[in-house]
Formats: structure tokens, sequence, C-alpha cells
């Protein structure tokens, strides 16, 4: 090559620097945000390990000490909320919250983010067909694990954050327990109001009462986000109590990519953990689930069936979930 050629090419990348300020980053499109879907599938896989995780297990108990450690080993200060909520029956059943706050002296006193999952699964597969299999317990990948481990990724990536003093907002990471004990389909007996999400319903309550205490700006809530066809219309109710929020992060995904994965159709309401967010907490909160508008349940065929396994998990879901999520912190 000769000299001449080299001084074109050098005064060529000089002028394309120019143009674009010369500030690093693709001319196309936004930053994309810090998120690995390798590791929260092993957080998923970690999670499938120690069985289904239905409330008064050892399974359970063992996957909501692990849970603690992780947060802990990722900066977070963590709570443990325990009270007592009465399920479909009557009977009183234990809750456990697990509530990684992640903030710095600084900005202790700002209004926070709010990020959810639950992390209990249900029971019972009463959407099975055949009636032995409906007293399985759910092995939960997609319902229970996938928006657990798409956040404890995240709050691998907050701790990174709040290490290098790059934390503007306070965020609080609430594993919700108890969301999937609502009245089996099998039940006879007098059907009780309010059986699902025992466990936000009791966090809101609490939250609701407390005069002083962290403010939020807004939530989220995961729910069923690691299946490979997952699709996430607008919720009804994230539309009707925090429209622009949803806006906001629909929009992030369009930006990032996820246009056809965040579809700006309209879903239909959903009793899910942020319902009780923004009703009892009053705190304006968004639900990203998987909804199939054209099936007769609205949710996806291994839905509350024993076939919610690791075979319904695909990392490419979890990489956009999970980069739409750290886009909006
Ligand atoms: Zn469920």
């Amino acid at each position: 090559m000769a000299k001449g050629k080299i001084y074109i090419l050098g005064l060529v990348a000089g002028i394309a620097c120019l143009l674009s300020a010369c500030s690093g980053k693709k001319q196309t499109g936004p930053e994309r945000p810090a998120f690995s879907a390798d590791s929260a599938y092993s957080y998923i896989e970690q999670q499938m390990a120690f069985g289904p995780r239905v409330p008064n297990s050892s399974a359970h108990s063992a996957c909501a000490v692990w849970l603690i450690q992780q947060l802990r080993a990722f900066g977070a200060e963590v709570e443990l909320q325990k009270g007592e909520m009465p399920d479909y029956s009557g009977r009183n059943q234990q809750i456990y919250n697990i509530i990684g706050h992640f903030y710095t002296v600084e900005t202790m006193n700002r209004p926070r983010i709010l990020l959810g999952a639950h992390y209990d699964t249900r029971p019972w597969c009463d959407e099975e067909e055949e009636y032995t299999d409906r007293y399985y317990n759910v092995p939960g990948a997609n319902d229970g694990a996938s928006g657990v481990g798409v956040l404890l990724e995240v709050a691998r990536q907050v701790g990174q954050r709040l290490n290098d003093s790059a934390l503007a907002t306070p965020v609080d990471i609430i594993f919700f327990d108890c969301e999937d004990m609502g009245t089996p389909q099998f039940y006879t007996g007098t059907e009780r109001e309010n059986t699902w999400c025992l466990g936000s319903q009791l966090w809101a309550t609490n939250y609701s009462r407390q005069k002083q205490g962290a403010k939020y700006k807004f939530g989220v809530v995961l729910d069923m986000v690691g299946a490979p066809d997952a699709v996430f219309p607008k919720e009804m109710y994230s539309s009707q109590y925090a429209e622009n929020y949803q806006q906001q992060i629909w929009h992030a995904a369009e930006q990032l990519g996820y246009g056809a994965r965040f579809s700006n159709q309209q879903a239909y309401p959903i009793v899910d953990d942020h319902y009780y967010v923004n009703v009892l907490a009053g705190i304006p909160c968004v639900d990203i689930i998987h909804y199939e508008i054209r099936n007769a349940t609205g949710f996806p065929h291994w839905w509350h069936t024993r076939e919610d396994d690791l075979t319904n998990i695909s990392k490419p879901t979890l990489q956009a979930v999970g980069e739409v999520v750290m886009s909006q912190l």
C-alpha cells in the first residue's frame, strides 16, 4: 500500500470521526444495556434444580435462602418480609417476600424503581387434560423461575453499577411469594375473592399503611418471560394505571429492535402482582407477561401444566426482556 493512500484513508477516517463526534457509539440504534442471557439462564436452571418451589415445601425454603444469598452477594441490603394471608380455602398461608434494596448514601432518599417477580410455583397443574395429572406441582420454569432469573441478572448488573458509583436511581427488587396459590379449578368449595398474588397483597397492604419510607417512581413486574415464542402485548391494568410507563417501556423495546415481541396489541386485564401494587400501594406498575390473544385461556399451551419446564426457555427472549428492563434503570 502506497503512503498517499494511507494519508487519504486517514483523512477519510478523520472526517467520519468528526461527523460522528468521535463518540465511540454505533451510529444506528441506542446503546445496548449490559445484560447476560447466559447468566439469567443459569439462574433459572438453579431454581429448577431445587424442584417445584411450592409454598410450605423444603424446595421453596431452600430457594428462598439461595435468593437472599444471591441478592446479598450482589450488594443489596436484603429484607425478608414475613406475614400471613388467607388462601383460597380460608386457611392462613405463611408468606415470605424477599426484597433487595440497592442504593447509596447519596441516593437513598430518591424515589426508587420497583422490580418484581414471583418465586413460588403453583401446587397444581390444573390446566392438564388428564385428571390424574392435575395434582402434580407445576415445574415453573417460565411461571416463576424466568422472571426471577432475569431479575437476578438485573440485580448482578445493578450491583456492578453500585460498585462503579453509577446507580443514580435506587432500585428495589422484590421476589414475591404465593402468587400462584389462586383457587384450583377442581376446588368445589365457596370461591373467595383475591386468592392470587398473596405476597404482593401483603407487601402492598403494608406499604400503604406506612406513613414514612421509600417512595417509588414506578414498578415493573415480570411473569412468564422466557419462552422462545413469547409475545408481550399491552396488559390492560397496566394501561389503566401506568399508561405513561407502559408506553415508555414498549417504546424502549422498539428502539432496541424488540418491537415484534413487545407488541402494541392490547391484552385483557390480568390479575398479577402488578395489579395489587397499583391498586393497594398506589404505585404505577407495569406487567410484562407472555399472553396469547388467540388462545382460549389467554396463556401459552404449557401454562399451569407439567410442560412448563426448561425446554420452554429461550436465551434470546431472556436477552430481550433483560435489556428492556435495564434500559429503564
Ligand atoms: Zn401461574
